[in-house]
């Protein structure tokens, strides 16, 4: 069979490694790099992702196909300590003890937070808390006061004006991952050489089968006739082929089918959001001992992550911090202004949280912003999950819209997707 993947993320990645081995396959990306979401910045001789990546120990998929590539020599489980800022304090969050003397919460909030995780890690069906509000079921289990003075921050730092749609089901599926915390907080995966290496060793599997890869190359229009796949527009040519596999967000694939798939209802209620994410190259370091810090504050950024106190600064030789940031939609400030005035107003919002950072100790810097970044987990999402297999003969769908990245996405979650994609293209049952 012929095969067009549509994106070089770790989606489309996947499911050419697996097709290329029996099928003629071409992936076509936009960029002028692979990897999507978790592509890397080549910075004087290391790669860093644009947007800061790490997994966790129940991401089975992508830590089997790194010891397939034999790279498990790369992967490193290192402490991830998180923080809290609130009124100008941050507030370190990595144990059990620790939030215990989170002073926002009473004795008697922590004992209702307690409950609420144990309860959140009990439900093994999320299902029914898909039409739930996560705000309604947080005020319900836990107060008002746990949900204000805790996670109502949160969930405005990670979906800005849609915190108060989000779904139950949603965070109950984050709960269940991040509170599996040992006395000496959580252990965290990182590739040594950054997740690059899985991008590049993936892409040269790829390769060797005979795969080809077109960077620099969006598809403009996928041809469909009497219902079945007939080929893909890209720049003036068009690529027949048997199948098209699109990774790219519903709003891009309802463009690419004028509008004319079965699904085109489903694909237009998908909600993506967007992030605005700045990596700084500092001369020293922004915090002590904390990779992770959620913010409470008025500042343009929700969390700020320092790489380099995750990774030995012996990697780069120079401290990385990035600064970050969701938002909604094209008319949010953080999309429509320069990057250099939301660089500037990232920088401005640094020097107001940390008395001790300058903007002189600023090395470099990047920013990187794309519309496609998340699906809003919203109530009702699950029945919007797309399928793999669509009702248009030869035409298959996999990325971070599909059922493994629900109610989070994730690299593991892409990966799962697009080697369940494969599976149904190769009419394999799983
Ligand atoms: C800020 C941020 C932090 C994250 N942190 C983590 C983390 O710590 N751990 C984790 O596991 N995951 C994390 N993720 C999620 C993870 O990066 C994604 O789930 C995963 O990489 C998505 O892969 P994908 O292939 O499904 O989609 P994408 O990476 O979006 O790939 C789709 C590709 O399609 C291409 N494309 C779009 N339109 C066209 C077209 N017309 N023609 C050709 N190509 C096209 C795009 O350029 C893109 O490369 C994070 C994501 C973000 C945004």
């Amino acid at each position: 069979m012929k095969i067009v993947i549509l994106g070089g993320g770790l989606a489309g990645l996947a499911a050419a490694y697996k097709l290329c081995r029996s099928n003629e396959v071409i992936i076509l990306e936009k960029d002028s790099v692979l990897g999507g979401m978790a592509a890397s910045y080549h910075i004087d001789g290391y790669y860093i992702e644009k947007y800061y990546h790490h997994i966790f120990k129940s991401d089975a998929a992508i830590l089997q196909l790194i010891e397939e590539l034999g790279l498990g020599g790369r992967l490193e489980w290192l402490r991830g300590s998180t923080g809290y800022f609130v009124d100008g304090k941050a507030y370190p969050m990595n144990t059990p003890f620790e939030i215990l003397r989170f002073p926002p919460l009473s004795s008697a909030d922590i004992i209702r937070l307690g409950i609420l995780v144990m309860r959140a890690k009990l439900i093994k069906d999320r299902a029914p808390y898909d039409n739930i509000k996560a705000s309604d079921w947080i005020r319900k289990v836990a107060g008002n006061s746990v949900y204000e003075n805790f996670f109502a921050p949160l969930l405005e730092s990670k979906f800005g004006s849609n915190s108060s749609l989000v779904s139950a089901a949603w965070l109950l599926g984050r709960v269940q991952i991040r509170s599996n915390r040992g006395k000496d907080g959580e252990k965290l995966g990182y590739m040594r050489g950054g997740f690059d290496v899985l991008v590049q060793a993936v892409e040269n599997s790829i390769v060797r089968a005979g795969g080809i890869i077109r960077t620099n190359c969006p598809a403009s229009k996928i041809l469909i006739e009497d219902n079945s796949v007939r080929g893909v527009f890209a720049g003036s040519k068009m690529i027949e082929c048997d199948v098209v596999i699109s990774t790219a967000a519903p709003d891009v694939l309802d463009a690419l089918t004028e509008k004319q798939l079965g699904i085109h209802d489903k694909l237009a209620g998908i909600h993506y959001q967007g992030t605005a994410c700045a990596l700084f190259g500092l001369k020293k370091r922004l915090m002590d001992d904390v990779y992770w810090l959620n913010i409470k504050d008025d500042v343009p950024f929700g969390a700020v992550i320092e790489h380099t106190n995750f990774l030995p600064l012996s990697d780069y030789e120079e401290h990385l911090v990035y600064a970050t940031a969701y938002f909604q939609n094209k008319s949010d400030p953080l999309w429509k202004q320069s990057e250099e005035t939301v660089i500037e107003s990232y920088i401005a919002g640094l020097e107001s949280m940390f008395p001790n950072f300058s903007r002189d100790d600023v090395k470099w810097t990047r920013m990187y912003r794309r519309l496609d970044t998340a699906p809003v987990y919203e109530t009702g999402y699950m029945s919007k999950v797309l399928k793999a297999k669509t009702d248009v003969t030869g035409l298959y769908l996999a990325g971070m819209f599909s059922q493994p990245n629900y109610p989070e996405r994730s690299m593991n979650g892409s990966i799962v997707a697009g080697f369940e994609c494969s599976d149904a293209v190769e009419g394999i049952k799983r």
